[in-house]
């Protein structure tokens, strides 16, 4: 079936036929297929109403750095580009309304100039607000979950929801409440607070990911969960006990900064990533007897 002949015509969004999309993921991994870019609410709907009407999967991309995109897809990508006007930002406010194709650097940026307690938790988090709350993101300070109070989405079939949360909503790196290809596209949000020393505090923990993390590399954070084994027995460690810093497949390398990490060095795509996802975990069961789910979208 011709995608671009069934969503042509739909206002509110561009079709771009197998383009090139290794820009459209943070770890820049080779990647041809179709994009569906949103420009608006109602386009959103009618796009999402008339591919469930055709039988057509999608897939939903955020900013991609937490996804490893295939090297040619049948399936398009659907990306959120909703209008949004920064001035809503000049003052502190109780609760945010806000599209879920934002970044979080924009809302880290306010946080620090408004000291928000609480939004500290997703320092440094390269994601669209849509693609942080798919994944409960988070760091040491804390999580993106308690800080949202409801998420505005529209179902595989074109509808309008709306999810209060509460406290199952969220637990760690995911979220508990959204269907099979339900599509956020609002977020409202609150802080606990305005406290001055957040902001240094912000600043202090983007330092120590910046000495920490390979920031300037290629990569889709984290690889590995360190759920099953928390705080104790960090995946990354686990990688670096075993001297496996460094190692290379087809380009792709285990981030000598971070274990946990893997830089694309040159051109690799996303069977390259899986093997060396796949030497790692039979590294680890041979070893040490243990096991990692995988963090990424495979
Ligand atoms: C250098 C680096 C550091 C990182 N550090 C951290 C960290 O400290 N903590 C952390 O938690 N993560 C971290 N990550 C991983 C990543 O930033 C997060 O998982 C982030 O939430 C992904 O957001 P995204 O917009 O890129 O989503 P994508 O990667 O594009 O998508 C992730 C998932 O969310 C879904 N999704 C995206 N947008 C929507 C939407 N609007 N509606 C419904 N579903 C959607 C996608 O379908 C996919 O399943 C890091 C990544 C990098 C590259």
């Amino acid at each position: 079936m011709n995608i671009e002949n069934i969503v042509t015509g739909i206002d509110g969004i561009v079709f771009e036929s197998k383009k090139d999309l290794t820009k459209h993921s943070t770890m820049r991994l080779k990647c041809v297929g179709d994009l569906i870019t949103v420009t608006s609410v109602s386009g959103l709907k009618s796009c999402l109403k008339t591919l469930s009407e055709n039988s057509i999967e999608y897939r939903v991309l955020g900013m991609g750095a937490n996804q490893l995109l295939s090297e040619t897809s049948e399936i398009p990508y659907i990306k959120l580009s909703l209008p949004f006007d920064k001035s809503y930002l000049l003052n502190a406010r109780d609760t945010y309304l806000l599209p879920a194709s934002v970044t979080l650097s924009v809302l880290s940026s306010h946080a620090v100039k408004k000291g928000l307690k609480g939004w500290e938790a997703f320092t440094g988090i390269p994601a669209t607000l849509g693609g942080a709350i798919f994944m409960n993101a988070g760091t040491n300070l804390g999580e993106i979950g308690p800080l949202v109070t409801r998420v505005f989405t529209i179902t595989k079939e074109g509808e309008e929801n709306i999810h209060l949360m509460n406290e199952d909503s969220f637990s760690y790196r995911k979220q508990n409440f959204l269907a099979d290809g339900e599509f956020i596209y609002q977020v409202e949000m609150k802080h606990f607070g305005e406290d001055p020393s957040i902001s240094k505090q912000i600043k202090e923990y983007l330092e120590l990911r910046n000495r920490t993390q390979p920031l300037k590399e290629w990569t889709c954070g984290c690889v590995f969960k360190n759920s099953k084994h928390k705080r104790t027995c960090l995946a990354g460690k686990f990688i670096d006990i075993m001297g496996l810093k460094g190692l290379t497949y087809n380009g792709m390398r285990i981030s000598p900064k971070h274990a946990n990490f893997m830089e694309n060095t040159n051109s690799s795509s996303h069977k390259d990533v899986v093997a060396l996802i796949n030497i790692i975990k039979d590294e680890l069961l041979l070893q040490y007897g243990v096991e990692f789910e995988t963090e990424v979208k495979l």
